[in-house]
C-alpha cells in the first residue's frame, strides 16, 4: 500500500492559544516544541499557556456562559455540533495525518478509527442537544413540582496524548450538547490537532470563549485549571497518578469531577473458544494503538489446557507486524508517542525477567527502515510464565506488551481477574453463553467485551469502576456528567400559607 504524504513537510508549524475566539501568543510569551515521534524532528512550535492564560481563558468562558451562549436555542447548539461533525468528516485526511505525525499512530487507525469516531461523536451529541428535558414530578398537594435540566457551568477538561482528538471530542461533545463552555488543555506531547479543531470549531459558528483550547503542561496549565475557583466541573483523562492529584486540587473549590483513569484488562481465553478469534482478539487488545490504551487487555489469562496452541499462533502473528513508518498504510504499528513512555516500557522487560517471567517475544527495539532510526519504536511484546502478583501485572505499562497468565478453572480466574487496583475494562472468549454472562455480571469492571474487544460507540457509555475513575462519557450518561438539576416547587392553591401564616 501507498504511503500518505504529510501535507507540509517542509514549514514548521506554529500554533497560538485559542482564548475568547481569538488566537494569542502566551502572557509569558513562551512557546514549547512537539515532535513527530517516528523520526524526533520537531513537528510543531506551540504557545505555552500558564495560569495567567488560564485566568483569561476561564473568564472569557464565564462571560460566554452567561451571554450569547445561554441565549442560544438548544436547536441551534444542535445545528453547529452537526455542522461541527461535517467539518471534520471534510478535514478528515488532514487531520488524520497530523494525528499521526504527532502522535505516532498508524494512519490506518487515525483516517479509518479516530477520525470517524471523532466526527461520530460530534454528531450523535448534536441529536441530544434538543432532548435535554426536566420532569414533572406527582408530588401531594395543591402543588406543581418539576425539574429543569441545566448546563454545569465553566467546565474545565484535560485530555491525554494517545487518542488526542478522540479524547477531545469525547470531553467536549456532551459538554456542548448540554450548553457548558469549555477550557480545554490537550496534552503537551500532542496539542497539534486540537488547535485544528479549534478552527473548525469557528467555522461552525460557536461564539467566542464558547471553546477555549490551551495547551501547556500538566503541571502548571492543568494544575491551574484543576484547582481554578472560576471552574465549575474538570474531566480528567489520563494516568491514575494525576486523576488524585486533580481530585485533591478540585476538592478545595469542591470542584465537580469526573475522571477516567488507568487500567490493567483481563482479556480472558477459555479453552472452548474459537481460538484463532481469539489471537486476533488479543492482538487487537494489547497492539492497537501501540498499546497505549486505557482498555488494553494486558493482562491475557489463558485457560491452561490450549496454552500451547494458543500461544505459538500469537507469537508467530505478533512476530508478523509490520512496525515503522506510521504514514505507510500498510504500517500496524508505528512508535511509541515520547522517549519518556519508551524508556518506561524498556524498563518493564528488565522488572519482567527479575520476577521470573519469560519474554516470549519482542522485548526489544525492531528493525527499522532509513529515516526512523531516530524514532521511539518498540515491538510487540509477548510475556508468558507470569504471575498476577508481578508488576508487569499490576501496574499499567502503556505499550504493546501484554502478560500472558494461566488459570485452571472459572473460580480461579474470576479471583486473579478481580485482584487489580483497576476495573476499567474486561473481555472473555468463550463459546459458553451462559459463562460469558456470569462473567459480565461478576467482573470488577465498567466495560466487557464477549468474543470482541475495543468496540467503542458514541452512544455507548465508557468509564471505570475502582482506581479506573468515576462518571461515564458517551452515551446519555454522559450528560449527566455536564447537566445538573433543578427543582421548583409551584404553589396551584392560592390559599395562604399554613403553619406560620395562620
Ligand atoms: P498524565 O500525566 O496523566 O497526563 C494526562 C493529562 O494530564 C495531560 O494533559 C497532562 O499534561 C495532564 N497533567 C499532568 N499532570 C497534571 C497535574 N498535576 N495537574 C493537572 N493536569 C496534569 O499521563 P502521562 O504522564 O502523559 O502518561 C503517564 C502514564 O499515564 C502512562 O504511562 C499511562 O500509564 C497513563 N495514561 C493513561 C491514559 C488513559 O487514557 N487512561 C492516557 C495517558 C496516559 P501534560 O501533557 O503536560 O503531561
Ligand atoms: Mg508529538
Amino acid at each position: 500500500m501507498s504511503s500518505v504524504q504529510p501535507a507540509e513537510t517542509n514549514t514548521m508549524r506554529k500554533y497560538q492559544l485559542f482564548i475568547d475566539g481569538q488566537w494569542v501568543d502566551a502572557e509569558s510569551g513562551k512557546t514549547f516544541t512537539t515532535p513527530n515521534p517516528s523520526t524526533g524532528e520537531t513537528l510543531a512550535e506551540v504557545a505555552e499557556a500558564d495560569k495567567a492564560d488560564i485566568d483569561k481563558a476561564v473568564a472569557a468562558a464565564r462571560r460566554a456562559l452567561e451571554g450569547k451562549w445561554s441565549k442560544i436555542s438548544a436547536r441551534d447548539r444542535g445545528r453547529m455540533l452537526y455542522k461541527l461533525s461535517q467539518l471534520i468528516e471534510q478535514h478528515a485526511t488532514e487531520l488524520a495525518q497530523l494525528e499521526t505525525q504527532d502522535n505516532g499512530k498508524p494512519i490506518r487507525e487515525s483516517l479509518f478509527v479516530d477520525l470517524p469516531q471523532v466526527a461520530e461523536n460530534f454528531e450523535y451529541f448534536a441529536g441530544w442537544a434538543t432532548k435535554i428535558e426536566g420532569e414533572t414530578i406527582p408530588v401531594p398537594g395543591d402543588m406543581f413540582n418539576y425539574t429543569l435540566r441545566e448546563p454545569v457551568g465553566v467546565c474545565g477538561q484535560i485530555i491525554p496524548w494517545n487518542f488526542p482528538l478522540l479524547m477531545a471530542a469525547w470531553k467536549l461533545a456532551p459538554a456542548l450538547a448540554a450548553g457548558n463552555t469549555i477550557v480545554l488543555k490537550p496534552a503537551e506531547q500532542t496539542p497539534t490537532t486540537a488547535m485544528e479543531l479549534g478552527k473548525l470549531i469557528q467555522e461552525a459558528g460557536f461564539p467566542d470563549g464558547v471553546v477555549n483550547i490551551l495547551p501547556g503542561y500538566g503541571e502548571t496549565a492543568g494544575a491551574a485549571l484543576a484547582s481554578h475557583p472560576g471552574i465549575d466541573k474538570i474531566a480528567f483523562t489520563g494516568s491514575t497518578e494525576v486523576g488524585k492529584l486533580i481530585a485533591r486540587a478540585a476538592a478545595d473549590n469542591l470542584t465537580k469531577v469526573s475522571l477516567e483513569l488507568g487500567g490493567k484488562a483481563p482479556n480472558i481465553v477459555f479453552a472452548d473458544a474459537d481460538i484463532e478469534q481469539a489471537v486476533n482478539g488479543a492482538m487487537m487488545g494489547i497492539f492497537f494503538n501501540q498499546g497505549q490504551v486505557c482498555c488494553a487487555g494486558s493482562r491475557l489469562f489463558v485457560e491452561e489446557r490450549v496454552k500451547d496452541q494458543f500461544l505459538s499462533s500469537l507469537k508467530e502473528k505478533a512476530e508478523k507486524i509490520k512496525v515503522g513508518d506510521p504514514l505507510d498504510k500498510a504500517t500496524l504499528m508505528g512508535p511509541q508517542v515520547s522517549c519518556e513512555q519508551l524508556d518506561r516500557i524498556k524498563s518493564y522487560v528488565g522488572y519482567a525477567r527479575d520476577e521470573g517471567a519469560t519474554v516470549l517475544s519482542g522485548g526489544g527495539s525492531p528493525q527499522l527502515d532509513e529515516g526512523f532510526k531516530n524514532g521511539y519504536f518498540f515491538q510487540p511484546t509477548i510475556f508468558s510464565d507470569v504471575s498476577n502478583s508481578m508488576r508487569v501485572a499490576q501496574e499499567e505499562i502503556f505499550g504493546p506488551v501484554v502478560s500472558v497468565i494461566t488459570f485452571k478453572d472459572e473460580d480461579d480466574l474470576l479471583k486473579q481477574a478481580n485482584d487489580t487496583i483497576y476495573g476499567l475494562s474486561a473481555g472473555i472468549w468463550t463459546r459458553d453463553i451462559v459463562r460469558a454472562h456470569r462473567f459480565a455480571k461478576e467482573i470488577h469492571a465498567g466495560v466487557v467485551w464477549i468474543n470482541t474487544y475495543n468496540m467503542f460507540n458514541a452512544a455507548s457509555p465508557f468509564g471505570g469502576y475502582k482506581q479506573s475513575g468515576y462518571g461515564r462519557e458517551m452515551g446519555k450518561h454522559a450528560l449527566e456528567m455536564y447537566t445538573q438539576v433543578k427543582s421548583v416547587w409551584v404553589d396551584l392553591s392560592g390559599k395562604p400559607i399554613g403553619w406560620f401564616g395562620k
